[in-house]
């Protein structure tokens, strides 16, 4: 049997892209190694499915450290607000959260995968799951269809390779397309975890002293070895029996991954600014006046309030204040020293988890390969890529997927028009 498109991978990329091959009248295949499509789909933004970001073109190419700057072409074709659009027209309303981030009103991220596999029945597209690809097949210079693992092969006219990164590998993606980009003689270039918690062999984090402890609005910053930070995050962070997670620290996290590389070192130093809204004279002064208040009264209990409790006895206790201390005793060195450790706390931290527990894959098909309008490839033709196997990756909160969307569709819809222009 010959289709005209087969699409690999059912991830939020190979669906969409199975949607637009559609539209254009293409007869399409998407085969899935899994029982169900749309997996990680389904367990992204906590479980809800933070299928796209409200914020400006230029914000959401920001929020892409990885080669967001390759997506302004496709983004002219197909953006975020496209993104809103064809999920209201298939039924899915959205709300905007925090960050501009957008999820469906019902909170129900298998609604979103419902609406998708709706939306791709109703185009008569041929589904086969339980089929793993085993190779993109090429020939005569040209790509030429799909062999599956149970020997079965397929021919198209394209084939779209939407098969993600290595992360989470028990959602399917398991880093199989890179071997096929490869053999069409695609460069991929470095793999890494990124959105990833951090790991740190500090005592305060292998006692577990601070183990579970959230801090909130706090900027949290890499260091280069020069002590000079490479990237600050003013988010939430959460201290972990391994080390350091949350959303400050998953954007962090490729900083960390870098410099350890760039630097080749066993540890990358990071920084906490607790109170990041003033500065270090200023914290002092508000301490020195929390501490006038009421001499008599135990440091501890003047301090009260202006962090964390578990956090505040940390810093007084890293500053060689005793927390019982009579508040008109304090010697001002010792308040200075403290002042200075809430704005500048510095540790050092040991890597990441792997880019298996990684929420996202950095590194992947180089876009250098790639045409940015069409996501066609530039060495073989009729192969396709889109999604998290290109060497593309945004910080959670909807960039990824957007990313996922905005190839997926211009992959979909070209391989079609390629597929139909060669029959
Ligand atoms: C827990 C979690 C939370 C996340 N939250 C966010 C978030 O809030 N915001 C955000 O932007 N991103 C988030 N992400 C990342 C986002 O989900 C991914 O970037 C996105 O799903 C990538 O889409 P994709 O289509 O490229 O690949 P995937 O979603 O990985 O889909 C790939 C598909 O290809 C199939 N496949 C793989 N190999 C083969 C093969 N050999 N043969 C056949 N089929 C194959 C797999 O079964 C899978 O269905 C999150 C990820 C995780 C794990």
């Amino acid at each position: 049997m010959k289709y005209d498109v087969i699409i690999i991978g059912g991830g939020p990329s190979g669906l969409m892209a199975s949607i637009a091959a559609g539209e254009k009248g293409a007869n399409v295949l998407l085969v899935d190694k899994g029982e169900k499509l749309g997996r990680k789909l389904a367990i992204s933004g906590g479980g809800r499915c933070n299928v796209t970001n409200r914020l400006s073109i230029d914000e959401i190419i920001k929020h892409i450290p990885g080669n967001g700057r390759f997506l302004y072409s496709a983004f002219s074709e197909f953006n975020n607000e496209d993104i809103i659009n064809f999920f209201e027209k298939l039924g899915v309303e959205l709300k905007e959260e925090d960050h501009g981030r957008m999820f469906p009103v019902n909170n129900s991220a298998q609604s979103v995968v419902d609406a998708l596999l709706e939306r791709m029945n109703s185009l008569k597209i041929t589904i086969y799951k339980n089929s793993p690809v085993a190779e993109v097949l090429y020939e005569n210079d040209k790509t030429a269809g799909v062999l599956l693992k149970d020997g079965q092969t397929f021919k198209a006219g394209s084939v779209v390779v939407a098969v993600g990164g290595k992360s989470v590998p028990q959602t399917g993606s398991t880093g199989d397309g890179y071997a096929w980009a490869k053999k069409a003689g695609h460069t991929i270039t470095e793999l890494f975890p990124t959105e990833v918690p951090v790991t740190s062999n500090e005592p305060f984090i292998k006692d577990k002293s601070l183990q579970g402890l959230a801090l909130r609005d706090v900027a949290l910053s890499v260091l280069n070895v020069k002590g000079k930070p490479l990237i600050t995050h003013r988010m939430d962070m959460l201290f972990t029996h391994f080390g350091i997670s949350g959303p400050a620290v998953l954007r962090c996290s490729q900083f960390v991954v870098k410099e350890l590389k760039k630097a080749n070192s066993q540890t990358v130093t990071m920084k906490i600014d607790a109170l990041p809204d003033a500065n270090k004279e200023e914290v002092f002064q508000d301490v020195i006046k929390l501490l006038k208040e009421d001499p008599k009264k135990a440091v501890k209990n003047s301090l009260k309030g202006l962090l964390p409790e578990r956090y505040l006895h940390f810093l007084l206790e890293k500053s060689g204040i005793d927390l019982q201390e009579q508040s008109g005793h304090l010697a001002h060195e010792k308040v200075r020293r403290f002042a200075e450790l809430c704005k500048d706390f510095q540790f050092t931290v040991t890597g990441t988890h792997s880019i298996e527990k990684a929420f996202v894959t950095g590194g992947g098909v180089s876009v250098k390969e790639i045409h940015p309008k069409e996501m066609g490839s530039k060495l073989m033709p009729g192969l396709y890529f889109c999604g998290e196997i290109l060497d593309i990756h945004g910080y959670t909160g909807g960039y990824n997927i957007t990313s996922a969307l905005v190839t997926g569709r211009l992959a979909g819809m070209n391989a079609a028009l390629y597929a139909k222009g060669h029959s």
